[in-house]
């Protein structure tokens, strides 16, 4: 299960096109491939399309899920309404300052945001009993309990994906959105990103299994391919 932006993109946000090649080698070696990451669905479908995937979308970082492509969504009991309770409360306390970002409209659960002017720690204190956090590339407000790792094992455990364990189960990510993955999933590989501050840094890699060498979309195409010749293809 591979994270999307900073693992399968390049330093630059772009698709990595040595990535992409090795997601569909690992599909023609019969090593299923699914998504795991922040973005909104209809976004990973296209993608799960374009690289001709066969496994899981989870999209939103954990709040919407289907076990394919091309599978219905699941119904994982989550809401969006805490999250927009909170997002509109910030916007009575800090007016003018809050900028939703375009793709909200396309989001089922996750409320994604920026802000003009005011320190994360000052609103992170006016929040009530929500997830407030960075993914580097925008904030996200979203219902607690709602995390990656926590709804691939659900996909495992509950659903019974294809009678999987997570010890049958490769975790790839870049950021601290993905720490939860990599607590939960005995198997797991960093693929560094230069995006992330010093402490974002130690804090994933205090619970990654493994780190690559190379940053971002080289660093998937690297773990990749020792992935694929193990399999003998
Ligand atoms: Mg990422």
């Amino acid at each position: 299960m591979a994270d999307v932006d900073g693992t399968l993109t390049d330093e630059d946000g772009s698709e990595s096109p040595a990535a992409c090649k090795t997601v569909r080698r690992l599909e023609q070696c019969g090593i299923t491939v699914g998504f795991v990451s922040g973005r909104h669905l209809s976004n990973l479908e296209a993608l799960a399309q374009q690289l001709e995937i066969s496994g899981p979308i989870i999209a939103e970082n954990g709040a919407v899920a289907k076990l394919t492509p091309d599978g219905e969504i699941l119904d994982l009991g989550y809401s969006r309404e805490p999250a927009l309770k909170e997002l509109n409360r910030l916007k009575q306390l800090f007016p003018g300052a809050i900028r939703e970002r375009e793709d909200n409209a396309e989001r089922l659960v996750d409320v994604v945001f920026f802000i003009d002017g005011v320190a994360h720690s000052v609103v992170r204190e006016q929040l009530g009993d929500i997830q407030y956090y960075d993914s580097g590339y925008v904030l996200h407000l979203m219902e607690r309990g709602i995390s990656k790792g926590r709804t691939l094992l659900r996909l495992l455990n509950e659903m019974g994906y294809q009678d999987l364990s997570p010890t049958e189960t490769l975790v790839i990510g870049d950021s601290p959105t993905d720490i939860s993955l990599f607590e939960l999933f005995p198997y797991s590989v960093l693929i560094p990103n230069p995006r992330l501050t010093d402490t974002q840094r130690r804090a994933v890699e205090r619970v990654a299994r493994y780190v690559s060498d190379l940053f971002c979309g080289d660093g998937f195409a690297e773990v990749a391919i020792h992935i694929a010749m193990a399999r003998g293809c």
